[in-house]
């Protein structure tokens, strides 16, 4: 039962209703223990098992020999003056984690990190600069989310979409991500809809056939941004273990096998790849997909030299892709003025702890 992340209990955000109801009859107690259990950690969302109240004592302290909760202390918590928050988790060994929620006026929104640390080493991204310290646990994830949730609560207001876009790659952490997703979508889970849900990768083509094969409603978005191979792959070093054609060819299975339209991010880097001639050649890759383009001005990242375009080129980018009938939409930025950046927070945090 012991996972990667610790030497000790597992988490009991790791596991999911079915593997909870098989411990439970293990114990020799009856099978809707389990979904006790489960309304304690996601409905009235307890972090410890004495809380458990109408468990019988001597379960509790079964549970609490078998099992620990997922510790997610607060280093650092920032709050936008648009609502957004982004926290800065500690994790029990000391790594540390970016977790935003998003206030919109249709729902709440949680962008949760899958790994600590990033090996895919996409050039504009400040999660990558440490590299991958260690996967994140099922449950590991799944805290983020219910942390984000309690700070709702007194407001009545739910978690109401999660987009897997934080640091990391979900793909190269795949089983993790599906259970958490598993966890998310259940009914005597999170109860969120998976329509509601995004899965964000750098093109992990195995990992995306899979994925496609799964045959849920939840979204899948790619980061592309570039329009051919040789941009991308300056970029982002991953297009060199898996081509942009491969990707695309993956992308195209996905939208075959599922129906659902595909979101492709691109992220718009000054003078590298936002000039009108990456717009036309982008529109004719994907003109007649069932996809949309989301365009990202870029984040400003310390430690690289990249600059943002200037607003004028984003709109004529968006309008070159509209006029060849590509959907695309200018992502609005929320939390600019607390470096909500994926891996912004957490690479300033590793500067001071480390001196
Ligand atoms: S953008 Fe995502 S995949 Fe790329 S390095 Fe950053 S965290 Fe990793």
């Amino acid at each position: 039962m012991k996972n990667e992340a610790q030497n000790e209990k597992p988490f009991i955000y790791d596991f999911s209703l079915e593997e909870l109801q098989d411990w439970t009859k293990e114990q020799g107690e009856p099978a809707f223990r389990a979904g006790q259990i489960f309304d304690w950690l996601y409905v009235k969302r307890v972090s410890s098992f004495e809380e458990m109240s109408n468990l019988p004592k001597p379960f509790r302290m079964k549970l609490e020999d078998a099992f620990q909760f997922v510790t997610l202390s607060e280093i650092a918590k920032f709050e936008s003056k648009d609502g957004t928050v982004k926290f800065l988790f500690g994790l029990h060994d000391n790594h540390a984690i970016e977790t935003v929620l998003m206030r919109h006026n249709y729902g709440n929104s949680v962008c949760v990190t899958t790994q600590v640390g990033c090996r895919i080493g996409c050039t504009f991204c400040a999660s990558t600069l440490g590299g991958l310290k260690r996967n994140l646990t099922p449950g590991e994830i799944v805290a983020q989310v219910v942390q984000c949730q309690k700070l709702l609560d007194p407001e009545d207001q739910r978690v109401s979409s999660i987009v897997i876009m934080g640091s990391g790659e979900p793909f190269e952490n795949y089983d993790a991500t599906m259970k958490f997703l598993h966890n998310m979508i259940h009914p005597k889970g999170l109860n969120i809809g998976a329509r509601h849900i995004t899965v964000s990768t750098s093109g992990i083509v195995p990992s995306m056939y899979k994925f496609a094969d799964e045959n849920t409603q939840i979204n899948l978005a790619i980061s592309i941004h570039a329009p051919n191979d040789a941009l991308r792959s300056k970029l982002m070093p991953v297009n060199r273990r898996y081509p942009f054609n491969e990707v695309m060819d993956a992308i195209k299975y996905y939208i075959e096998k599922t129906g659902r339209r595909v979101t492709f991010e691109y992220a718009l880097i000054g003078g590298v790849n936002d000039r009108p001639e990456h717009a036309r050649e982008l529109a004719d890759v994907l003109q007649g997909m069932l996809c949309h383009v989301n365009l990202i001005p870029v984040n400003y990242v310390p430690e690289r030299d990249y600059v943002r375009t200037p607003r004028d080129d984003i709109f004529e980018f968006q309008r070159i892709l509209q006029s060849k009938n590509v959907n695309a939409t200018i992502r609005r930025e929320q939390g600019h003025d607390i470096a909500a950046a994926c891996g912004q927070l957490r690479a300033k945090h590793m500067e001071a702890t480390t001196g």
